[in-house]
Formats: C-alpha cells, sequence, structure tokens
C-alpha cells in the first residue's frame, strides 16, 4: 500500500460515517499531537485518528478496522515513558484515543467502587473519589494527564503503592472491546469472584496488546482525615532503608509513600525548577516520607506527629537522619512533594538522560542503588546518577545524566550499554528491568533474554489466541 494512502479509501469513509467529525481526526495539525512520545524518544505517523464518542462507537470502528486487516494503537495521556501509545513510522497504523470516553458511571461509597470510563483522567478520578468522601489512591507525577484505562494498561504503581498495591491491586472489575469488535462486560465489583481464569488480570498490564479497556471498577478507600510529610537529609542509602524500617516496625500503615532522591536529583529541582526551592540544600541523599492515617486527628502531641517527631528522633541519634524538615500545612507538603514530582522534568531540563525503571527486593536497594552507579561511571566517566523512586516498594527510577559537556546525542548513543550494565546489577540482584513504566516499544528486545522459555511462549500463545491477526498495538511489548 502507498505511503501517501495508508488507509483503504472505504475504511475511511465508512470510520467518517460512523465517528463524524468530532470522531474522526484526519487534518495534519490535529494529529500532531498524537504522534510522538512524552519523552521524544519516537515519533510516528498514522493516517488518522479515531476517537470514538461511545462503547458501541468504538466497538464497531474495531470491527471496521479488523475486517480491513489495519493496525490500531490504543492511546490514553499519551504519557508513556516507554513509547507505547505511540505509533511505528509505516504510517498505517490507527491511533485510537479514548479522551472522549471519560465519564464516571458510577460511584458507590458503600461498596467503595468508582465505575469509570478509560479516558477519565486519574487526577479526575481522584477528585471525584474525594467529592464522595472517599480516596482514589494510585498516584503518580503525570497524573493531571495519564488516564484509568492508560494507568491500568501499564499497571503503574506510582508513589503509593507501598500502602495501597499497584493498578492491579485497585481493580475489580474490566469492560474490555476485543481485537474483533466483540465487548466484554466484566464491570463486577466484587471482592470474591472464582470463577474461572481472572480474565480481567490478562488486560492489566499488557499496554494495549490485547485489547481496548473501556471501563474499570476501582476500589476505593477511606479518605486521610490526618497526614504528615517529612523531607531528610539521610546519611547514605543504608540509611534510608534503616529509616523506612523504624517507621514499618512501628506502625506499618501509617506509611502512605517512602521516596528515595540523591542529592543530584534535589539539585537538579532547586536548578531548573520555578520556585524550586530545597529546604535542607547540599546533602548526599534524601527521603520523602509521607505517613497518613483514616483516624480523625487525636489532638496534643499524638497521631501521626508523634511518630514521625519519634521516630526522626531514633535516627537522629542512630547518626541516619542528618537533617529533617517537616510539612507544617497543606502548602508545605504539597511543597516538599513537589521536589519529587518534578524529577522527571527537572532532569528531561538538565539534559539527555538514560532511565531504567527496575525493581528489586527492597533490602537491595542500597545495593542497587550503589553498584549500578558505580557500574555506570566505570563505563562513562562523569556520568551522573540521578537514582529516585519508590524505595518503599523496592522500585527505584535508576537514571543517568549526560556527563557536563558531552554531547547529548553522544550520550544517548550509549543508552543501550547503560541499560545493559544497570540491568547487570539488578539481574544480580534478583530483579526486575520493568518495574511500572512497562515494555512499550523500548525495551521489547530485552524480553527474550529476561522472560525467555516457557514465560514468553506462554505470552506469544495469549496474544495469537486473543488477536490472531496482531493488529493490537504491534511492535509492543512482545517481540
Ligand atoms: P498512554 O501513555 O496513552 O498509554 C500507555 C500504554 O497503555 C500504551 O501501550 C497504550 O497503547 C496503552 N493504553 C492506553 N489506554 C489504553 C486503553 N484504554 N486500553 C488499552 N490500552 C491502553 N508510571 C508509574 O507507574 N509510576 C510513576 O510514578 C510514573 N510517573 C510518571 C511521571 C511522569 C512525569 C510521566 C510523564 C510518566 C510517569 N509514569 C509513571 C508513566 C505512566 O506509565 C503513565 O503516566 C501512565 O500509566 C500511562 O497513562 P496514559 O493514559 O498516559 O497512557
Amino acid at each position: 500500500m502507498p505511503d501517501d494512502q495508508p488507509l483503504p479509501a472505504p475504511l475511511l469513509d465508512r470510520l467518517a460515517a460512523l465517528l463524524g467529525p468530532r470522531g474522526l481526526l484526519t487534518d495534519p495539525a490535529d494529529l500532531e499531537p498524537h504522534l510522538a512520545d512524552w519523552r521524544a524518544l519516537y515519533r510516528g505517523r498514522t493516517p488518522c485518528v479515531v476517537r470514538p464518542g461511545s462503547v458501541a462507537e468504538l466497538a464497531e470502528a474495531v470491527r471496521l478496522c479488523a475486517a480491513a486487516g489495519t493496525p490500531l494503537v490504543p492511546q490514553g495521556g499519551n504519557t508513556s515513558m516507554v513509547g507505547g501509545a505511540t505509533p511505528d513510522e509505516g504510517g498505517r497504523q490507527v491511533v485510537v484515543s479514548l479522551a472522549r470516553l471519560n465519564r464516571i458511571r458510577d460511584i458507590d461509597p458503600l461498596d467503595m467502587t468508582m465505575t469509570a470510563e478509560a479516558g477519565l483522567v486519574l487526577k479526575a478520578a481522584q477528585d471525584a473519589a474525594a467529592g464522595a468522601g472517599c480516596l482514589f489512591p494510585l498516584s503518580l507525577g503525570a497524573e493531571g494527564t495519564a488516564t484509568v484505562g492508560g494507568v491500568l494498561s501499564t499497571n503503574a504503581g506510582g508513589n503509593t503503592t507501598v500502602r495501597y498495591g499497584n493498578a492491579r491491586d485497585l481493580m475489580l472489575g474490566l469492560e474490555v472491546v476485543l481485537p474483533d469488535g466483540q465487548v466484554w462486560n466484566g464491570l463486577r465489583r466484587l471482592r470474591k469472584d472464582n470463577t474461572g481464569y481472572a480474565l480481567r488480570h490478562l488486560f492489566v498490564g499488557a499496554e494495549g496488546t490485547l485489547g481496548f479497556i473501556t471501563a474499570a471498577v476501582l476500589r476505593l478507600f477511606p479518605r486521610a482525615r490526618e497526614s504528615e510529610v517529612g523531607f531528610c537529609a539521610v546519611r547514605d542509602e543504608e540509611a534510608a532503608l534503616a529509616l523506612f524500617r523504624r517507621f514499618r516496625d512501628r506502625d506499618e500503615g501509617a506509611v502512605r509513600a517512602f521516596e528515595y532522591m540523591s542529592g543530584e536529583g534535589v539539585g537538579f529541582y532547586a536548578k531548573h525548577i520555578e520556585g524550586g526551592n530545597v529546604p535542607l540544600p547540599g546533602h548526599a541523599h534524601y527521603v520523602l516520607v509521607d505517613l497518613a492515617s483514616s483516624r480523625p486527628p487525636e489532638g496534643g502531641n499524638t497521631g501521626l506527629r508523634a511518630l514521625l517527631e519519634a521516630v526522626l528522633e531514633e535516627a537522629m541519634e542512630a547518626g541516619e537522619v542528618l537533617d529533617a524538615a517537616i510539612g507544617e500545612s497543606e502548602a508545605q507538603r504539597a511543597a516538599l512533594w513537589r521536589i519529587r514530582e518534578e524529577h522527571p522534568e527537572a532532569q528531561k531540563r538538565e539534559g539527555a538522560s538514560v532511565k531504567n525503571d527496575v525493581s528489586v527486593p527492597v533490602s537491595k536497594t542500597p545495593e542497587l542503588i550503589r553498584r549500578s552507579s558505580e557500574a555506570c561511571a566505570r563505563l562513562i566517566p562523569g556520568i551522573r546518577p540521578v537514582p529516585f523512586g519508590h524505595l518503599g516498594d523496592g522500585n527505584i527510577h535508576m537514571n543517568l545524566e549526560q556527563p557536563v559537556g558531552m554531547d547529548g546525542a553522544a550520550f544517548l548513543a550509549r543508552s543501550h550499554d547503560i541499560m545493559e550494565t544497570v540491568n547487570e546489577v539488578v539481574r544480580d540482584l534478583g530483579g526486575s528491568f520493568s518495574a511500572e513504566h512497562g515494555i512499550g516499544r523500548l525495551k521489547t528486545d530485552m524480553m527474550a533474554d529476561w522472560r525467555g522459555g516457557a514465560e514468553l511462549d506462554l505470552m506469544q500463545r495469549i496474544k495469537a489466541a486473543v488477536d490472531p491477526q496482531g493488529l493490537m498495538n504491534p511492535g509492543k511489548v512482545l517481540p
């Protein structure tokens, strides 16, 4: 098929008749925002963007495309860190944006569930839960743009995994448009349901390779009535882990997030982010601890504030914590969180970086940070390790920034070597090369090495059974 006519004309006509001008974009200016990923690693082409306004419209569009053998790329907020939601350069892959399927169908504060459509932005889901007096706890830097369908399709983790689990743990049921256009309604809101294979879990983390998630039943929790945030300079990586253990041993249920940051990363925040004030500058290692409770505050020096102060005092006496700042108001707590949340943006502004979203057993996080930093420094002298992230669940973003003065493109040309260097350490520590961002397009070539043999074979057989034509998000996840 020639590039200037990548879609059969009858298919385009049928899609136009089905979807109308709001539901089918063909103007190059309208296609533009859908072609590149957040990290600008990939830029593809698409003949059109399908934006269905209902599940029935999506199902019919999928049937039409399946009949024509046209490949489809699901897209939510397009914040994928691994190029999962962008089309390839061939010009035949049709982007399907779920943006218009963004209704909240139901919130039930007694069942503690929310039934939300895939295109609903994560922040809107959080706000709606709060409006009903509940909490939807999934929280991540891209929450103002990422969607319910996207976070489920990548099985996103984020800041609160240590307490609430990842996206998979927050989902009770799904509605899916399958690759042949059938609609599977699995929107059950049951806490217990042992009826054969748990099909809903197939689509979580599948990154759009098995079908379109169109709606989900999400678990809600009691809202926090009290919270505390501490920002601590710690002696080293081991001290960060020791501090986590102190909190966990005192009151595991109180820890909502426990995030590690390097001095380098905090320095980038101060340098690049407007208003980027850091309360305790000049240290090499930092931790942000967020405590929350759904019990009403008890008043006086009890509750979470007492816990926070007691643990910090113990850790200071032990030489683990060097200095600490406590958020005294909602605004101060948000400002402390901002230091962590703006890490990806600050790093982007500093220059070229190679990102490694890896996980190891929690006990191995200090070794991961130290050994991979040292190994990368041997590979490229002057390289700047910027590890940060979810120490409390073992997921560190083991990112590496280009050496000062090195050409960004030359640095990125070494990406593969850098990732391999980090992954060697990760493998040795019994970890995973993808903790929460997924495989997308970026990491497909690692799958055979890490998940080869029976595991990959089984994945390929599931893919062939559910999507025999291979039309769902081709080139992603599976090699
Ligand atoms: P997209 O990027 O549009 O898509 C992601 C994948 O899911 C693609 O493969 C796409 O094809 C597929 N997909 C999307 N919607 C559907 C659907 N309805 N049905 C089927 N497939 C679909 N992730 C974390 O886990 N933790 C973090 O802390 C975190 N922080 C981040 C911070 C920043 C600044 C950014 C930019 C990203 C961050 N991420 C994080 C990445 C995270 O994976 C995405 O933000 C989010 O999970 C993807 O949501 P999205 O709607 O943007 O999906």
